[in-house]
């Protein structure tokens, strides 16, 4: 097992399968920055699927547990079942779950996810009402189809959460009508922190509506308990409805951050790899992987970036670091 400076191990990693969506989310990629003339990578940068299988080898040899495949929007990347039943095949890895925005999600793409073996699904949603989801998506998308998506995924027996961005002025609104549409449907519902991820978002810290903020919200309408992490380190702070309604999470990124049990590795879909989310430069792997060398030379690459790792930006977040240059959301993965 790898370990950091800060004595974290390295369990997860997040896979990005490519920086491309068919959403323009305001806080996530913005039309003004992500227009037509948008250089996204070309297709021989991306890893391909054989690639992807082989390091999440070398890094479940790390210590490695869980992947996350997100993107940009993971289910444009054309036949990424075969990636799914590729890791599913590589000993060690014990979960394998997909982020998406659910706008194709079609029954037969979630039964063919969950055959490949494919355990979990997160879809996000950032409102209940329409005109609220299409200004937001930017591309008109409607709020019901999302709901078909995550129906099909139920359907298909894939365990199934819904992720909500919470922005002050923006969906705060939602906060309600969504808890009031997942109470008793057997998904958890998770609200996020608005996060300064990026530098295309203008993130403001007034823009965050506090996880304590949203909870008392939702406390005031459907009373809630607390309840225990399901496992240690876990980043959603858990709530049950009292009337046995169900659970949410509320994910604290911000005013309470969780650095010190992060496990979490990301692998962009050229092949770099970023040890924060909040990092500004990664390290390329690819150019090793297509070079002559072994799984070998590719693990200590792996321990050599993890052992250095110090990374802390959600405790140390100030004016300071906000406005420095980091990578966006859609290319490092969510
Ligand atoms: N396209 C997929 C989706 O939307 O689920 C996967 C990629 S998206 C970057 C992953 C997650 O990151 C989404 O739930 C999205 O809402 C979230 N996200 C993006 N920008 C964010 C920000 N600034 N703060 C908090 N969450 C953000
Ligand atoms: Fe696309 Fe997801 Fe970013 Fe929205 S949050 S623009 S769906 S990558
Ligand atoms: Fe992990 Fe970086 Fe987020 Fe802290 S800020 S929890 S180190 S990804």
């Amino acid at each position: 097992m790898v370990t950091d400076t800060l004595d974290r191990p390295l369990r997860d990693l997040r896979i990005s399968v490519t920086d491309r969506c068919n959403f323009r989310c305001t806080y996530c990629m913005p039309k003004e920055q992500f227009g037509s003339d948008h250089d996204f990578l070309p297709r021989s940068s991306l890893l391909d699927f054989d690639e992807i299988v082989r390091l999440v080898r070398v890094f479940a040899d790390q210590g490695v547990r869980k992947i996350r495949l997100t993107g940009g929007e993971p289910l444009v990347r054309a036949e990424l079942e075969r990636l799914v039943e590729g890791i599913a095949a590589v000993d060690g890895i014990e979960d394998i779950a997909l982020t998406t925005n659910g706008s194709l999600l079609s029954s037969k793409r979630a039964r063919t996810l969950a055959d490949a073996g494919l355990d979990r699904i997160t879809v996000s949603l950032d409102a209940f009402d329409d005109a609220v989801f299409m200004a937001i998506n930017d591309v008109g998308f409607p709020v019901g189809k999302v709901l078909d998506g995550i129906a099909n995924a139920d359907a298909a027996g894939l365990n199934v959460k819904i992720n909500t961005v919470v922005q002050r002025g923006v969906n705060e609104d939602q906060i309600l009508p969504l808890a009031g549409c997942f109470r008793g449907s057997g998904h958890v519902l998770r609200f996020i922190e608005f996060m300064d991820v990026g530098t295309t978002n203008g993130w403001r810290l007034d823009d965050v509506v506090s996880a304590r903020e949203i909870r008392d919200r939702i406390d005031a309408v459907w009373p809630l308990e607390s309840l225990e992490p399901n496992y240690p380190g876990e980043v959603a702070r858990r709530w049950r409805y009292r009337d046995g309604t169900g659970e949410i999470g509320v994910i604290a990124s911000v005013t309470q951050p969780f650095c010190r049990s992060c496990t979490r590795a990301r692998l962009s879909a050229e092949g770099a790899l970023y040890t924060c989310l909040f990092a500004g430069v990664g390290t390329d792997l690819r150019g090793l992987l297509r070079s002559d060398v072994d799984d070998a030379r590719l693990a200590e690459e792996v321990r050599s970036i993890w052992t250095r790792r110090d990374d802390r930006y959600s405790e140390l977040r100030s004016s300071e670091t906000v406005i420095r240059p980091k990578v966006e959301m859609s290319y490092i993965g969510g």
